[in-house]
């Protein structure tokens, strides 16, 4: 049977995502955080808790912990790493990107990306993507307490 391109671009992906599962990068927690918080997907189980320190409006260190499904973990793995030393607004503009790949059938803009374009298969499962943007979620809540901090 001749291999097809699409089957062979999930395989990667599933490397990709297995691998940041297996080997989670920047798993653990901060001395001290600019900001933290902590997210669940109740109808999957996953837990994810995100810390951030900020220094000069950019993300300057980031940490995550949680338990849960190979997605969820993997994408906190992933999002830390595309996040770590990007400006807020960087931020904001990175997960408008996500969030457009994870919702919507475009184009995605692989170099942004990184990794995290691994989970653009994930989209086909709609209850897979509340795993995949967990992580995202609960960066998005620990950003405005930050900004609330700021007043
Ligand atoms: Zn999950």
């Amino acid at each position: 049977m001749p291999l097809d391109e699409s089957s062979e671009l999930d395989e990667l992906y599933r490397e990709i995502i297995l691998d940041h599962y297996r080997s989670p990068r920047n798993r653990g927690s901060l001395a001290q955080p600019s900001a933290s918080s902590e997210g669940d997907n109740p109808l999957c189980g996953d837990e994810v808790r995100v810390e951030l320190e900020i220094r000069d409006g950019r993300i300057f260190d980031v940490r995550f912990e949680g338990k849960g499904c190979s997605i969820s973990q993997a994408s906190a793995s992933m999002m830390t790493e595309a996040i770590k030393g990007l400006s807020l607004a960087e931020v904001e503009s990175l997960f408008g990107m996500f969030k457009g790949m994870m919702y919507s059938a475009g184009e995605v803009d692989a170099e942004a990306l990184g990794d995290l374009e691994a989970l653009q298969g994930v989209r086909k499962f709609p209850v897979r993507v509340k795993c995949a943007t967990l992580a995202w979620n609960t960066l998005q809540e620990a950003l405005e307490e930050f900004r609330k901090g700021q007043g």
